[in-house]
């Protein structure tokens, strides 16, 4: 932007606390590889929500509603589908706890970049 070249303008991430390109950070100063590992971890908490979700989900229908053999099948479906948006429900929730749990590496907050006066 101002014609400094490049290799001046990096910043510290703010999770790994790793000097990176700005291009690479995003607007919580997270690099790359970092918000890949933030969806991973996210990813496994989410399947686990969900069928936490689901097992509920059963349990309801198994001593509340007392579903007849006939219609099982769908109450499995409806099961299926609780594990399923339970997951990705748990997924993004807890993609957003990682992000704005500022968890980031010690002294990470001290950046390359001048400070703006920006607090977040
Ligand atoms: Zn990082």
């Amino acid at each position: 932007m101002s014609g400094v070249s490049s290799s001046d303008e990096t910043a510290l991430c703010h999770r790994c606390g790793e000097r990176k390109d700005v291009v690479e950070l995003d607007r919580l100063l997270w690099c790359a590889e970092c918000r890949r590992k933030a969806r991973e971890r996210a990813a496994l908490w989410g399947w686990g929500e969900g069928i936490v979700f689901g097992a509920f989900v059963a349990a309801y229908i198994l001593l509340v509603i007392r579903p007849t053999d006939i219609v099982t099948s769908g109450w499995v479906a409806t099961v299926l589908a609780a594990v399923w948006i339970g997951g990705r429900l748990g997924r993004e929730i807890t993609y957003g706890i990682i992000r704005y749990a500022r968890t980031g590496a010690p002294g990470a907050d001290a950046r390359g970049t001048p400070s703006q006066g920006r607090e977040a």
